[in-house]
This record gives C-alpha cells, sequence and structure tokens, in this order.
C-alpha cells in the first residue's frame, strides 16, 4: 500500500470508535468507518440548504469548470483511489475494475459538465411563446450501494450539482471509506457545502428519504429498498430516481460466431466478478450451437484469474460480502440438485479465507430454476438452452426485472428486430452493459424510473419550469 493511500484514508476514516471495514479478499483491516448520527445528517441538510443558491448564482459555466476542476483532483490521486477501492470493495486493480471504475469517474465528471441543456422553446408563433428552463430542485439527497461504489456517486452527484443543486450522499456501509475518500478529493475543488458525505445505515438513508429539506432522491441499490424509499419520499413528494435490481438475459441467435463473441458474453456476466446491476445473468442459446457456445466460454473464463485485488495478474476478486456470498452459493446449490450440469466452478471452498467464489458456469438448466429467475449478483451464469426464438423471448420477458438485455448475432439487423420486442431500459447487441456518461440508462418495471446520463439526466435532477407569454 502506498502512503499516499494511508494518508487519505487517515483523513476520511475514524480513528477513534468507528466500524471496522475488513478486506473481503484477506480480512485484514482496512480501517475504521465513521458513523454519522441523526443530528449529524441534519445539519448536513442544513448546510448543503444554505450552500444551495449561492451555487445556484455561480452560473453554469462556473459550476462546469467545477466539475472539470474536480476531475482533475481525481486524476491526480487515481492510484490512492484505486487501491483503497480494490482493498474494500475487493475488485481487483485490473481488468474492468478498480482502475477502470476510477477512470469512468473522471470520465463522467468531464462528460457531464460538457453536455449541452439550454432552454427549450416550445411555441413560438402568433399565440404566444413559451419556453422551457430547467432550475434547480434544491438539496439531492444520493444513497448507493457496494458494488461500483465511486462510480454510482458519481452518476449521482455530477448531474446534480452541474444543474446547480446541493448533494447530501450516503454511501452503502460496506464501502462507506471509498466514497468518503473521493468526496474528500472531490470537495478540494468544490465550494463549502455544496457536496457533503453522511455515511451511515440505512436508517440514515431512512432519514434522509423523510427530510422535508431534501427535494428529490437518487437511489441505486435493491429493489426491495426502493421500494421502502418511495413510501418514506411519498410524504414530501419528493423527485425521484430508481436504479433497482436487473436479472438482465442475454439472447444468443442461430446465426452467431461462438468464438467470437465468447469473451464479450463473458465480461457482459462477470464484469466486477458478477457484482454489476446490469450485467448479463441468464444467456438464452440455441440448440444448434448450444454446446459450441458452452465450450467458447469455458475456454475464455478458464483464462481468467481470481484473487486478492492488490495483485496486478487478477482480473476477478472477491464477492464484498458474506452475504453476497452465501446467496450465490444456494442459487448455485439449488441448480446443481436439480440435476443442471456445472461446466466450470461451482465447488467453492467455505473455509478458505476471503469471500472467493470460483467462476462458475452452469448447462442444461430448467428455464424456472432460482438461479435463472433470482437476480445472483456473483460470478455465476446459467446457460439455458433454447428451440424456438419465441419461446426464449417470452422467457427473458417473463421477470418483474427488466433493466438491461442484450441479442449476439452475426446479423445487426436481426438482432435489432429481437431487441426490439424485449422489454428493458437498455438492449445492448453484441455487447452488454457497456454505459456511457453520452446516452440515457434506467430501467423497466421493477428496476426502477427515471434516467441517468446524458441530457435526459439532467433533466431528471432539475426542475422543469415554463415561462409562457
Ligand atoms: P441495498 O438496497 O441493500 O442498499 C443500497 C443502499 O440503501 C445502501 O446505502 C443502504 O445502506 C441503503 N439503505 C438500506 N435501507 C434503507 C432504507 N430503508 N432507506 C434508505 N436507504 C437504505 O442494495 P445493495 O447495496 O445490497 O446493492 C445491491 C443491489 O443493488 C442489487 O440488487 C443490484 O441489482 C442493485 N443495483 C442496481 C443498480 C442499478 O443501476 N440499477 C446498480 C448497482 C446495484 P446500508 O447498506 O448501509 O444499510
Amino acid at each position: 500500500m502506498s502512503t499516499q493511500t494511508t494518508d487519505l484514508l487517515d483523513r476520511v476514516q475514524d480513528p477513534e470508535d468507528g466500524r471496522e471495514i475488513l478486506d473481503p479478499a484477506t480480512g485484514e483491516r482496512v480501517g475504521f468507518a465513521p458513523q454519522a448520527t441523526a443530528e449529524d445528517l441534519d445539519a448536513a441538510v442544513a448546510r448543503a440548504l444554505a450552500a444551495q443558491p449561492g451555487w445556484a448564482a455561480t452560473g453554469e459555466d462556473s459550476r462546469r469548470q467545477a466539475l472539470h476542476a474536480a476531475a482533475d483532483a481525481v486524476e491526480a490521486h487515481a492510484e490512492e483511489l484505486a487501491r483503497l477501492l480494490s482493498r474494500e470493495q475487493g475488485k481487483p486493480l485490473n481488468g474492468p475494475n478498480a482502475r477502470f471504475e476510477v477512470g469512468a469517474c473522471v470520465a463522467w465528471l468531464r462528460t457531464t459538465a460538457d453536455l449541452p441543456l439550454e432552454p427549450e422553446v416550445v411555441v413560438d408563433d402568433e399565440s404566444g411563446r413559451a419556453i422551457l428552463h430547467y432550475r434547480p430542485l434544491g438539496v439531492v439527497g444520493a444513497i448507493g450501494p457496494w458494488n461500483w461504489p465511486m462510480m454510482i456517486s458519481i452518476w449521482q452527484i455530477a448531474p446534480s450539482l452541474r444543474m446547480g443543486n446541493t448533494v447530501v450522499i450516503k454511501p452503502s456501509g460496506y464501502t462507506p471509506l471509498s466514497v468518503l475518500a473521493l468526496v474528500e478529493v472531490l470537495n478540494s475543488a468544490l465550494p463549502a457545502d455544496v457536496l457533503i458525505a453522511v455515511p451511515g445505515r440505512g436508517d440514515i438513508g431512512d432519514r434522509l428519504c423523510r427530510h422535508p429539506d431534501v427535494a428529490k432522491i437518487m437511489f441505486t441499490g435493491s429493489t426491495e429498498t426502493g421500494k421502502s424509499i418511495v413510501k418514506a419520499a411519498s410524504d414530501t413528494m419528493k423527485r425521484m430516481t430508481m436504479e433497482l435490481g436487473g436479472n438482465d438475459a442475454g439472447i444468443v441467435l442461430d446465426d452467431a460466431d461462438p468464438r467470437a463473441l465468447a469473451e464479450g458474453i463473458f465480461w457482459g456476466a462477470f464484469i466486477n466478478t458478477g457484482q454489476t446491476c446490469a450485467a448479463l445473468k441468464r444467456l438464452y442459446v440455441p440448440e444448434s450451437i448450444y454446446a459450441q457456445v458452452c465450450d467458447a466460454l469455458v475456454e475464455v473464463a478458464k483464462t481468467m484469474p481470481m484473487g486478492i485485488g492488490l495483485e496486478e495478474q487478477n482480473v476477478l476478486g472477491p464477492l464484498q460480502n458474506r452475504a453476497q456470498w452465501e446467496i450465490v452459493d444456494r442459487l448455485v446449490r439449488a441448480a446443481k440438485d436439480s440435476g443442471a450440469r456445472v461446466l466450470l466452478g461451482g465447488d467453492p471452498d467455505a473455509h478458505a479465507p476471503g469471500n472467493f467464489y470460483p467462476t462458475t458456469l452452469v448447462a442444461d438448466i430448467d428455464p424456472q430454476n432460482p438461479l435463472v429467475v433470482q437476480e445472483q449478483f456473483g460470478p455465476a451464469l446459467p446457460i439455458i438452452k433454447y428451440t424456438d426464438l419465441d419461446q426464449a423471448i417470452e422467457w427473458a420477458n417473463a421477470l418483474d426485472e427488466a433493466l438491461g438485455s442484450s441479442v449476439w448475432s452475426a446479423d445487426t439487423d436481426r438482432a435489432i428486430e429481437v431487441a426490439a420486442r424485449l422489454v428493458a431500459g437498455t438492449t445492448w447487441i453484441n455487447k452488454h452493459g457497456a454505459v456511457d456518461p453520452r446516452i440515457p440508462f434506467g430501467g423497466a418495471r421493477e428496476s426502477g424510473f427515471g434516467m441517468e446520463f446524458g441530457v435526459a439526466g439532467l433533466k431528471e435532477v432539475a426542475q422543469p419550469h415554463v415561462i409562457s407569454q
């Protein structure tokens, strides 16, 4: 660990009596997380509320420059942030993991700063002139999960600040130090009190959702918690963006080349060791190329090293917490008990150090098996055989979750036709989970509502205001 990482960690952790945070790969102590009280939360909201008019008054150009300055600060601290993230979350430095996540923070800050959003002239004729403006909302409350703690925080912070709001952010109790360190770095480039982190558990999140001086909640996490937040926030009629759980389907068409698509499917499913909302979590493959796709995926998966995040060769890591390890273990056991065929993995050593679950591929599995219809959020992919494409589409569309999906084919036009029949916030063609700060992202059904990213994402953290003359 570099000295610099220790410096940043020392600035954000509680040396006295905070909650101990352990490295999910080694069980070693990472640090102590401070615990905010209800009074701390109220004081943070009061400071953010007081700072908001001044932040809005600085004007859009100043706020854009501030976001670029914040991106510069993240770049300057990129390696120490990545190392802390790796130790607390477990994800490796390399692959689409810790360094990638810090890089994404920079990309989202800069792109969000530069997005164009002008007042819209909606009517301009002899009957009159109406212009739609986008005003700040006030204080935005941000609540995030433990899988991509820094990147998802930036997804909430960057558009909110750009639109003239101030932000109070509550990180996940599993990964608070990563978010506190990120906020510390961002605040070196931002005015006082426009961004305040309040570390605590669900009770602090609940209070934020009920607070009368908070105008909007941006939440990313489980559907279950999302439902309780919608109830809590309704008394004060808050605006809400809900990015919730997913159980994304990928459909391979019979013209696809198994070897050409195997690596893309692998990373679509196993990015961040499967702990990704919009990862590919169930793969539907036609009988005609089923064996070849299974073989190609096994070949790719066998080459991907899993281990301690700080060891440079690894690209897959542990599950972030034991509860998630147990969910994956339970679902793979259910699949094995039902007679499904394990192609790779599926044999964890429950007594080995760290929350490691081996890369697991499961074939010949019933489409209604729990490993297929429940979100595993870990490194276990069920591969379901189909003979009728209409049936595969029906299976893909059958769940309450509908975040993302993908279609894999050598014929793009045909893939787009299938994509149009899928229910999801995003359907990718020959890739999966490839988010982009310019492209709106959100869920259908119980995967949530409201869009993030792009101009659509800016509008979600603004109050539309029409001036009609
Ligand atoms: P949780 O819903 O358990 O927690 C998310 C956040 O909500 C945490 O900060 C948690 O605090 C907080 N929280 C818990 N209870 C309440 C409450 N009553 N009121 C307000 N806040 C509360 O999700 P996980 O962290 O376990 O994340 C995994 C889930 O998130 C998966 O289902 C995944 O699909 C989904 N997800 C969705 C994404 C998307 O973009 N759609 C992206 C990433 C994940 P604490 O943990 O400290 O108690």
